[in-house]
C-alpha cells in the first residue's frame, strides 16, 4: 500500500480511517494485524481483498494495482486470488459442509464433479472429510470455522484475508484453527493476514503489523515462526 488514505463520512463528519498509509507486506508470509479498536485493520482488510477502494494512494496486491480495474475486473480478480475468513463463519445454514465449501466455485467452468472433488479435498485439508453433509448448526464453532477456511482456500486464491478467525471460540478450537492457518502458509505458500485483538492468536504468525488510528506503528517480526520451524523439519 503506497500513501493510503480511506474515509468515512456519516452524519455530516468526515473520519480519515486510514491516513497516507504506506505498507509493504511479503508474499508467504504469515501476519498479524493488530491494534486498537477503530484504528482501521478491517478497513486495510477491505481495500487489500478489494472489497472496497480507497480515497487516495496504491492499493497493489498479488502485483495488481487494484485501482485499474472495473468493477466486474475487480470480482473476478478477488475470486481469483483471495480468500475470506471472517469471525462469525459466514457458513450458509442451509447448505450442508460440502455445498457450502462448493459454492465459490459455483461459477467457475468447472464441472460439478471436479468442483465436488476439489471442495472434498478442501475439507479434507482442515480435517472434516468425514463430516461432508453436516449442516452448520451440526458442527462445533471449531468445525464451522475451519469448514469457513476450506470454504476460503478452495479456489486456491494466493491471499487468505482473515478477520478475527478465533474472537468466537474457546482456546482449544482457536488453537486448530490457528495451526491450520499455519500449515497453510507453510505447506501451501499461502499469504495470510490475519486481523486479532489476541496476543496468543498473534503468535501464530511470522510478523506482527500494529496500527494505531490509521497510521502504521511498526512491524515486529517474530522468531522462530511456525512456518520456518516446518521448512528447517522437512
Ligand atoms: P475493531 O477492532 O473494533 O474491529 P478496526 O480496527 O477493525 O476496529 P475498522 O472496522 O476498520 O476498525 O473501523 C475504523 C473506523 O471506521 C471506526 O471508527 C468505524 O466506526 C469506522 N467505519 C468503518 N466502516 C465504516 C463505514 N462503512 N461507514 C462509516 N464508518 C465506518
Amino acid at each position: 500500500l503506497r500513501q493510503v488514505t480511506k474515509t468515512y463520512t456519516r452524519g455530516g463528519e468526515t473520519l480519515r480511517v486510514l491516513d497516507e498509509l504506506d505498507l509493504a507486506m511479503e508474499a508467504g508470509h504469515f501476519y498479524a494485524l493488530m491494534g486498537p479498536s477503530g484504528s482501521g485493520k478491517t478497513t486495510l482488510l477491505n481495500l487489500i481483498g478489494a472489497l472496497d477502494r480507497p480515497d487516495s494512494g496504491e492499493v497493489i496486491v498479488a502485483g495488481e494495482d487494484l485501482a485499474r480495474l472495473s468493477r466486474s475486473e475487480l470480482s473476478d480478480w478477488r475470486a481469483g486470488n483471495v480468500g475470506f475468513v471472517f469471525q462469525g463463519f459466514n457458513l450458509i445454514p442451509v447448505l450442508s459442509a460440502l455445498e457450502n465449501v462448493m459454492l465459490p466455485l459455483a461459477l467457475t467452468p468447472l464441472s460439478k464433479k471436479e468442483r465436488r472433488e476439489r471442495a472434498e479435498f478442501a475439507l479434507d485439508l482442515v480435517g472434516l472429510g468425514d463430516r461432508l453433509g453436516h449442516r452448520p448448526t451440526q458442527l462445533s464453532g471449531g468445525q464451522e470455522q475451519r469448514c469457513a477456511i476450506a470454504r476460503a482456500v478452495v479456489t486456491d486464491p494466493t491471499v487468505i484475508l482473515a478477520d478475527e478467525p478465533t474472537g468466537d471460540l474457546d482456546r482449544d478450537s482457536a488453537d486448530q484453527v490457528l495451526e491450520l492457518l499455519r500449515r497453510l502458509n507453510a505447506e501451501l505458500g499461502k499469504t495470510i493476514l490475519m486481523v486479532t485483538h489476541d496476543p496468543h492468536a498473534a503468535e501464530s504468525a511470522q510478523r506482527v503489523v500494529r496500527l494505531d488510528k490509521g497510521r502504521l506503528i511498526g512491524i515486529e517480526q517474530r522468531e522462530p515462526a511456525a512456518a520456518s520451524m516446518t521448512e528447517g523439519a522437512s
